[in-house]
């Protein structure tokens, strides 16, 4: 843990074992914060916040920019750290977009300004700032732990905000080490700080009365937790939640594209842990026999194995709860849909990991639990469609909304199906990673705020009006 420029290697909750997903091996010990380090990280925070709010703007940006070359110089280090503590095979790609979204932001530094308004019937001088809040809370999920820091962290700090980070009790090394190098750029003890543990630890940064905003991304039963506890001191949240992404393929677009797109991120990338991963495959009918085909051919020759070996492709998942939630959801689903692909865990000499092969069921009823629950694991559902309309019914049947992705050649379809989703995020024929540039977030159950662009720099400003009456009252 970090508090100010002080390492702490032991937690008042004592210790907890960070296991390797991939072997199932304890790794190392990390310490178990809870409201005694919450309350010291706040302290920190509070005391840097006067001077870090003040901090000539250009030399935050400066400061910020060194952060990400160090971040870029790391990466092979990130990528090992990320290999060990998350499965995470290729993990080195994480420190690269977490750089970015860091220089993006860096730049914002010094942009930040007000307006001058109108005032009447008073003739009056009124101008509006932006402030930062003070001390900001941000909780991280385990999937994005660095890529969080990169859309969390990095805006908050340019806007003029000091930070604890509350990482997730599964891989807090990608944070500790993010921090380490914080340090290092030059970034003042106590801006940011780093406290790691359970729900304990999360739940006493969100009820202290000195946090004035909490930026959190995970689930949707943590976030009516946190949304609970904030209630009682009305401190804002973001919240970043789950997904259940249809992507709606028609006969008249790339239709290999699209089983391309939703097999290998929905099965293979990140072991399918990824929120806004295209889990729910909807064919047009005439392709679907085609479309089943190809998810089968692409998943045949998939690498799964150990995530520092060059060669693999696909990781475990995280942790023996989540691989016994997830056998779970299979058993059941396999009860009603189709099997064509997977189902089981690895054997062999992978028995002792995480490993879960990627999983493919046909013929999912839109209404079973397998359609409208996230798995957040190596599971694609298919269902065929008959027409537009009746594939964003299909689409907009889910409680989530983080985001939806169509494939077709037909311009005037691919407009119209964009507005009608109800999502965050539409990709037509195709999907990018999320590129610090564009806002990112929720409709509906998957969040409430945005990420990237203006609109993520703004969540972590509040408004001040200055009045002065001019001309006579
Ligand atoms: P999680 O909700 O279990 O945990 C997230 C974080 O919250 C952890 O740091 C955890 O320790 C902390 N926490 C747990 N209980 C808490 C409490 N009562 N008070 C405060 N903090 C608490 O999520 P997870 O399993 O780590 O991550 C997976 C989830 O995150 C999935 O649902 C996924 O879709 C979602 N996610 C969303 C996005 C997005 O941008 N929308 C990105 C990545 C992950």
């Amino acid at each position: 843990m970090l508090i100010s420029d002080k390492w702490l290697s032991h937690g008042s909750a004592g210790t907890f074992d960070l296991i390797d997903p991939s072997t199932g091996l304890r790794v190392t010990e990390v310490p178990m914060g809870g409201p005694n380090e919450a309350g010291k990280a706040v302290a920190a925070a509070s005391a840097a916040a006067p001077a870090w709010r003040r901090f000539p703007p250009h030399k935050r940006r400066d400061l910020l920019l060194r952060l990400a070359d160090l971040i870029s110089a790391n990466r092979d280090l990130f990528g090992t750290v990320a290999a060990v503590e998350q499965g995470l095979p290729g993990g080195s790609i994480y420190a690269r977009h977490c750089a970015e979204w860091v220089r993006y932001y860096a730049g914002w530094s010094e942009k930040i300004h007000g307006t001058v308004n109108p005032s009447y019937p008073v003739d009056a001088l009124a101008y509006v700032v932006k402030e930062p809040y003070g001390v900001v809370a941000v909780i991280t999920p385990f999937n994005e732990s660095l890529s969080a820091l990169g859309m969390k962290v990095a805006p908050a700090l340019a806007a003029g905000n000091c930070v604890v980070v509350k990482p997730p009790e599964q891989t807090p090394l990608q944070t500790t080490l993010f921090a380490r190098l914080a340090l290092e750029a030059g970034i003042p003890p106590g801006v940011l700080n780093v406290i790691t543990g359970g729900p304990a630890a999360g739940e006493a940064l969100v009820r202290h009365a000195d946090v004035r905003k909490v930026s959190f991304t995970g689930g949707i039963r943590t976030a009516r937790a946190i949304l609970k506890a904030a209630a009682e001191t009305v401190t804002p949240v973001v919240t970043e939640l789950g997904g259940k992404s249809a992507n709606i393929v028609f006969a008249d677009g790339d239709w290999q594209a699209g089983a391309r797109l939703s097999a290998m991120n929905a099965c293979v990338n990140i072991a399918g842990q990824g929120c806004m991963f295209p889990t729910r495959l909807l064919v047009e009918e005439s392709v679907h026999d085609a479309v089943v085909e190809e998810v089968r051919r692409l998943l045949a020759p998939v690498t799964i194995g150990d995530p520092a070996d060059d060669a693999t492709e696909m990781g475990p998942v995280i942790d023996r709860t989540a691989m016994d939630r997830i056998m779970g959801v299979i058993e059941r689903a396999a009860t009603h849909s189709k099997l064509i692909v997977g189902g089981k865990r690895r054997g062999g000499d992978l028995a002792d990991g995480f490993f879960i092969e990627p999983t493919v069921f046909d013929d999912v009823d839109p209404d079973s639990e397998l359609a409208r629950e996230e798995v957040f694991g190596p599971v694609l559902a298919i269902t065929s469609f008959r027409d537009d309309a009746e594939a964003v019914a299909i689409a907009n049947g889910s409680e989530a909304g983080l985001a939806a992705y169509l494939y077709t050649d037909n311009l005037r379809r691919a407009h119209s199906i964009a507005r009608e989703l109800e999502a965050g995020t539409v990709g037509i024929n195709g999907m990018t990673t999320v590129p610090p540039t564009f806002p990112f977030g929720g409709y509906k159950q998957s969040g409430v705020g945005r990420e990237g662009g203006q609109d993520g720099l703004l969540e972590f400003l509040q408004t001040k009006t200055v009045y002065v009456p001019l001309g006579e009252a």
